[in-house]
């Protein structure tokens, strides 16, 4: 696998035909996130000496291509691969500002429902897994893993890691722009629309598998003494075997899927 370091593709006639010019680029909603780091600013300019690809130019200053939804150059919605050749004026759009704006060509979709999650987001990714959503998540898997399997299992993929997501391999992902789990749970269900295909309760938090009901006297003998007394439901993870009751840590999970639906039903919480 090539490095990750760059994703732009300068093209060498170009160096011949064009003269310098500058890009002048306005981020708009939660884009700022990224941007202002560098800049303190929406807007940033650029100066070119070559054709180069929006695309190019957008992640040169920081944003993930997988963050932006909305390209418009000089007035014209455009893809990724518009080519810029001499001044101009862009306009950059997140998935939030989806539903505002009057165009066809979106270059995120919103519809996806499955992740790998990088090593840093554990808490993140068991969140998840909580609300019933189909998460890889390995502590110990390094970048060329998590892009195997983003892309093979057509997964989105969830990362801090600005530049990972930057890979040109990286059709759909999200940087999470919170460090505290909850908060960065709303976020990925906001980002991908996930709001009505919540069911909690429903995966293994330990290892991704759907759980299973199952009868008291099939796992009996694997039962507490005292759980075997006060309990009469029983799940069962179909990957690991783990067995979930509706115990103290139960009433403690109940508690955050609620905290957290309430909050997603807040639509100005952010
Ligand atoms: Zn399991």
């Amino acid at each position: 696998m090539r490095p990750l370091s760059s994703t732009r593709t300068p093209t060498c006639e170009s160096q011949i035909d064009v003269k310098p010019f500058t890009v002048r680029l306005r981020f708009h909603g939660d884009l700022d996130f990224f941007v202002r780091s560098k800049t303190r600013s929406r807007i940033v300019e650029r100066s070119l000496s070559e054709k180069t690809s929006v695309k190019d130019v957008i992640e040169s200053c920081g944003v993930p291509h997988p963050e932006v939804d909305v390209v418009v150059v000089d007035g014209q919605s455009v893809g990724f691969d518009h080519t810029v050749a001499a001044e101009a004026e862009v306009e950059i759009f997140s998935a939030e500002n989806r539903g505002t704006l009057n165009t066809e060509k979106h270059l995120q979709v919103s519809d996806i429902s499955r992740f790998v999650a990088d090593g840093h987001l554990g808490t993140l990714a068991r969140t998840l897994r909580l609300l019933g959503f189909d998460v890889v998540y390995d502590q110990r898997a390094d970048d060329r893993h998590l892009l195997e399997v983003m892309a093979r299992q057509s997964r989105a993929l969830l990362t801090r890691d600005r530049r990972l997501l930057m890979h040109t391999v990286v059709q759909h992902g999200y940087c999470p722009r919170s460090q505290n789990a909850e908060e960065q749970t709303i976020e990925v269900v906001r980002r991908f629309n996930l709001l009505n295909l919540i069911a909690p309760f429903t995966r293994c938090l330990r290892c991704n598998a759907l759980l299973e009901d199952v009868t008291k006297s099939d796992i009996i003998d694997d039962l507490e003494p005292l759980t075997k007394i006060h309990y009469q439901q029983f799940r069962r993870c179909a990957g690991c075997s783990q067995i979930y009751w509706g115990g103290s840590h139960f009433q403690k999970l109940q508690k955050r899927i609620t905290n957290i639906q309430l909050r997603l039903a807040r639509k100005d919480d952010n």
